[in-house]
């Protein structure tokens, strides 16, 4: 069985130095359309109080005689700039997303290519007005013809480009396991099984390192290669976590038919005062969310739980809540049926559990958004097993 998906495909690009410099004016100029377009509005808004709409802001940046100089480069990534514009805006007044923000020199540039500001045969790459092919190491070949490609440029300056395409994936063969989740902070992946991954600490392995290199940037000249050592250091940390994560939630999406785990508030979470840095490091917002698309892409289930199931503080044999278990209680035994509990992989085989998904017991059962009932794929609930006097006071089912 097959799907059209849209993926996208990155790879570490080298621009040579006339290349580097082409992109270099293109970045320029989009941003320069990115940021002109704003500042437009709200000048003809506070100004003398009047709208303008999306063609006429298009109309006053790109064909005002005074930018003329818009020309030097390809019109493609500038008019697919106005439509990311546009979208954004559209995505503020629906209220959808936050106002759309300046785009700064010193953060990260794109330039986006659709079909037609490029040329594709199949491997090379040559952007619009440019004489040659991009330096690209390719790590793996462009699953589909791409619909478009983004040239970006890291803080840190290195050079990335990626192919989005939409194309058929080709599912995974059927597996007759299940598994729920735990994310930690000892171990940030605890499977219902017993497994645990450990902690990466990305941050911590190189946190004096990058405290040396962003030590006083007063005093460090804007631009100075000190300022670049220390932007490529968080940039690094961000890509070997990055990596980790990828990686991590394509192998549980591979071994597993149905993916059970909670996905954190992570806004939330991270105004803890003490457990903030460490929770940042460990990618809870991040996980969750590949873990989803990738069940998507291959034909998997994965099965959000409910933010208010007491995952950790039940048993996961008779569902009995206790009121209060502290951070520091790693082991507890149940105190109905004795059982001695790892507090982790207790909470992953509750994740697993049916009703880990409803809530709370008394919390009202509502279904969660866009979630498929595993039962058709051999899903099996502790409390079928047992007989109905056995069963635990439960949500009553629906
Ligand atoms: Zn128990």
């Amino acid at each position: 069985m097959q799907g059209m998906e849209r993926k996208a495909y990155k790879y570490r690009s080298y621009p040579t130095d006339d290349q580097a410099r082409g992109l270099a004016q293109t970045f320029g100029y989009v941003r320069y359309v990115y940021n002109g377009r704003p500042a437009l509005r709200t000048e003809a808004w506070f100004g003398h109080h009047e709208r303008i709409d999306d063609a006429e802001t298009d109309r006053l940046l790109v064909r005002d005689p005074e930018t003329s100089w818009l020309a030097e480069v390809s019109c493609v990534p500038l008019q697919q700039d106005l439509q990311h514009r546009n979208a954004a805006f559209i995505h503020f007044f629906a209220g959808r997303a936050q106002c759309p923000r300046f785009h700064r020199k010193h953060d990260r540039q794109s330039a986006t290519y659709h079909i037609g500001g490029f040329p594709w045969k199949g491997s090379n790459l040559t952007l619009a007005q440019m004489n040659a092919p991009l330096d690209i190491r390719w790590t793996r070949p462009v699953g589909a013809e791409p619909t478009s490609v983004t040239v970006r440029k890291h803080q840190a300056g290195c050079s990335f480009v990626s192919f989005s395409t939409e194309e058929d994936v080709a599912r995974l063969p059927e597996v007759n396991v299940n598994v729920g989740l735990d994310l930690g902070l000892l171990d940030t992946v605890v499977r219902s099984t017993g497994e645990k991954v450990g902690n990466e600490h990305f941050l911590r392995r190189d946190e004096k390192q990058l405290a040396r290199a962003q030590r006083s940037p007063v005093r460090k000249q804007t631009r100075s290669r000190n300022r670049t050592k220390a932007r490529c250091k968080v940039a690094r940390i961000a890509d070997r976590r990055r990596d980790f994560t990828h990686k991590r939630s394509t192998r549980i999406i591979r071994e597993n038919q149905v993916v059970c785990a909670e996905g954190w508030n992570v806004k939330g979470v991270l105004a803890h005062p003490t457990l903030a840095k460490n929770i940042a490091d460990v990618g809870w917002g991040a996980l969750p969310r590949q873990l989803e698309y990738t069940a998507r892409w291959y034909g998997r289930t994965f099965v959000p739980i409910h933010r208010f199931y007491p995952v950790r503080k039940r048993c996961h044999t008779f569902r009995q809540t206790v009121d209060h278990l502290p951070l520091a209680v790693r082991y507890w035994p149940c105190p109905i049926c004795g059982a001695a509990l790892d507090r982790d992989v207790n909470a992953a085989q509750n994740s697993k559990t049916r009703d880990s998904r409803n809530g709370p017991p008394g919390w009202r059962r509502r279904p969660v958004e866009g979630m498929i009932d595993p039962l058709g794929n051999g899903w099996r609930d502790p409390d079928e097993a047992r007989s109905p006097d056995e069963r635990s006071p439960g949500i009553p089912p629906a």
